[in-house]
């Protein structure tokens, strides 16, 4: 057998053992009694009985070693700033949080929700919170505020912290506006607001309210709060991720497995070691943020590149630029940033002294063998494609070269990593197949790996009926995701099975973006579907049915509801949610039953064959989905 294949074989045959070496990594105030407790399938309770601490571990523990050793850069080329914390400055700065955070009357098990921009305030909240207990829960900078109060009122947070201001490409968002309409809009309101005040953007404040960042900080500048030790199995964070209805579901995540899961694949996914240096280019508000721009790297004793603006500002080779300055070991960014700067020269990247550099893992889409093959000739160095959900919080499938070095396969992101029990499932029959390259289900047999979603945060019941109970007459993780498999292992990922998409790496579900639009005041009914995009991997597009027959067939009425209907969706979700084109037809594609033809409109949109049209109740419909498109195009 192979170093890699005994030690893939250990984490699933003898796996208490093989989770209990792991567990090794990290500090333990108690240690666990027992490693995985799966008496209530498919709930798996990780180090059961050990107590410990997400913080302790990314900081506190590395201070008497590597208490000068750079911890966190913050580089945003928004506001041309650089600003580096080492362990012990990172130390003091989240302490003075905490101890903020507890005066604002913040208790463990608590929530924090964070809505910030890509700076060193939004980590520091982050390790605030976990450090005194309390549930962190991030929304993405980018939504808006419809978005954020659904968040809010799911995650009844105690407080929530965010900034005057975002920035992008040197236009400034502000973010004070779209957070009081959120509250507005929510149910739930928040004991306290905390402010950071980047002098981007005027803020009114709410009195009795809101506070700024730098008063509390002031307050607390000699703040010293040791970790809370908690349960292995107490919640560090929940993030919310789209699924195939309108309503997201809230991640959550454990602490004790979720550290050593981190703590395992710094070895043997990324080669990495303490004191080398780690540049994702994911945002704080998606889980690769959370596990590879945040703690991994912490957990890991390394410098975590943390960074503000586009991957072409003020030129395309800013990134590189940064990995020569900063020595950067470890790069991992998604491929639609790759193909973006695939448009420019790739002097851009190669101009820079790249040899600090490891390896580049990309993630979150489809890699396509024209960008892995472009990105691995501008900067030669491997290109490792790796495959995983917000739900699992760290790699489902790559190649774990720390363990043993494996050849890549260029449109395959790998073998299933260590502690998932990966198989492919037909679909229909529930049956797993095992001949080579046989299409089907990608689905996990329970129990899921340390660091993976406990549940979905306030509903079990979701967390069962969605995941776990799509695929007929078994108990097993569906990823909703299709795939194959070849001889020797290797996965290809051939899309998903739902209504979800992937816009540029970024989950979305048609269904939240049809809801949006039908709360529209001229919109009667709307469908959704993703469609390939050469640049986004896919992109969202609309076709509506207006309230008025009159606008179907008017192109100047088109154009300025299809704007009218984008900023609604802008307003309520955030850009990255707006459809890319929105058509406008008189009826949509349906079964006889009423139920939507997506895939027929969305191959018609990719001019695809349609397939089966016999349950179709008014073929014409297609005809005129075909007829908007085209008149649009002119
Ligand atoms: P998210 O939870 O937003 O990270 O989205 C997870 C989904 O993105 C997966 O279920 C896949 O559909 C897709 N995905 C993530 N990584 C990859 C990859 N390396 N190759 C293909 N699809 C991917």
């Amino acid at each position: 057998m192979s170093r890699f294949a005994d030690f893939y074989d250990r984490s699933i045959n003898d796996r208490d053992a093989f989770w209990a070496e792991q567990a090794q990594r990290i500090d333990w105030h108690v240690p666990p009694q027992q490693i995985c407790d799966y008496s209530n399938p498919p709930f798996a309770r990780w180090f059961v009985g050990g107590q410990t601490n997400l913080c302790h571990n990314a900081i506190d523990r590395h201070v008497a070693e590597r208490g000068d050793q750079a911890a966190l850069i913050a580089v945003s080329t928004e506001t041309n700033t650089e600003r580096s914390y080492s362990y012990a400055e990172l130390h003091r700065e989240v302490q003075r949080m905490a101890a903020a955070l507890l005066a604002l009357g913040v208790k463990k098990g608590d929530r924090v929700q964070i809505y910030m921009p890509m700076i060193a305030e939004a980590a520091i909240a982050m390790l605030a919170s976990v450090r005194i207990g309390a549930i962190h829960s991030v929304v993405f900078g980018g939504f808006a505020s419809g978005s954020l109060a659904t968040r809010i009122d799911d995650a009844q947070p105690t407080v929530i912290i965010s900034a005057d201001a975002g920035s992008r490409a040197g236009k400034v968002v502000p973010y004070k506006p779209l957070l009081d309409e959120a509250i507005a809009l929510a149910s739930h309101q928040p004991q306290a607001v905390l402010m950071v005040d980047r002098g981007l953007a005027p803020m009114q404040l709410v009195p009795g309210r809101d506070h700024l960042w730098a008063d509390l900080r002031a307050q607390h500048l000699d703040g010293q709060v040791p970790c809370e030790w908690v349960d292995a199995t107490h919640p560090s964070y929940t993030l919310y991720t789209s699924g195939t209805t309108g309503k997201p579901k809230g991640v959550q995540r454990d602490t004790g497995g979720y550290t050593v899961a981190l703590a395992a694949s710094l070895p043997a996914i990324f080669d990495a070691k303490p004191g080398q240096t780690f540049f994702c280019t994911s945002d704080i508000g998606w889980v690769v943020g959370h596990s590879y721009i945040i703690y991994a790297p912490l957990i890991g004793g390394m410098a975590t590149l943390m960074y503000e603006g586009l991957p072409v500002r003020p030129d395309p080779g800013i990134w590189w630029s940064l990995v020569e300055k900063y020595k950067v070991t470890h790069m991992f960014s998604a491929p639609t940033a790759i193909r973006v700067l695939k448009k420019h020269d790739p002097e851009y990247l190669s101009k820079y002294d790249l040899s600090s550099l490891q390896a580049l893992w990309l993630a979150g889409e489809p890699l396509d063998e024209p960008t892995a093959a472009w990105i691995s000739g501008a900067i030669q160095r491997p290109i490792i494609d790796n495959y995983w959900q917000t739900e699992t919080g760290w790699p489902i499938l790559t190649l774990c070269n720390g363990v043993e070095p494996q050849p890549s396969r260029f449109g395959s992101p790998g073998k299933a990593v260590f502690g998932y029990n990966v198989k492919l499932i037909d679909g229909d029959t529930g049956a797993e197949l095992l001949e080579p390259m046989q299409k089907g289900v990608i689905a996990i047999e329970g129990p899921l790996p340390p660091g993976c979603l406990m549940t979905v945060w306030r509903d079990d019941q979701r967390f069962v009926n969605t995941y776990w109970k799509s695929i007929p007459g078994r108990q097993i993780y569906s990823t909703f995701d299709w795939g194959v498999r070849d001889k020797d292992g290797y996965y290809f990922i051939l899309g998903r099975t739902d209504d979800v998409i992937n816009v540029a790496g970024h989950r979305l579900g048609t269904r939240e973006i049809e809801e949006s639009i039908s709360g529209h005041p001229d919109i009667a009914e709307v469908a959704v579907v993703g469609v390939a995009d050469a640049l986004k991997g896919q992109v969202a597009l609309a076709f509506a049915v207006p309230r008025s027959n009159a606008v179907a067939g008017d192109l100047a009425a088109c154009s300025a509801m299809e704007k009218s209907v984008c900023n609604h969706v802008d307003a309520q979700l955030g850009a990255v949610a707006r459809p890319a084109r929105v058509y406008f037809v008189a009826s949509l594609p349906k079964t006889r039953s009423g139920k939507l033809l997506r895939r027929a409109l969305q191959a018609v949109a990719e001019k695809r064959d349609t397939g089966d049209l016999s349950t179709m109740e008014d073929p014409a419909a297609l005809q005129q989905v075909v007829a908007a498109m085209a008149a649009a195009e002119r």
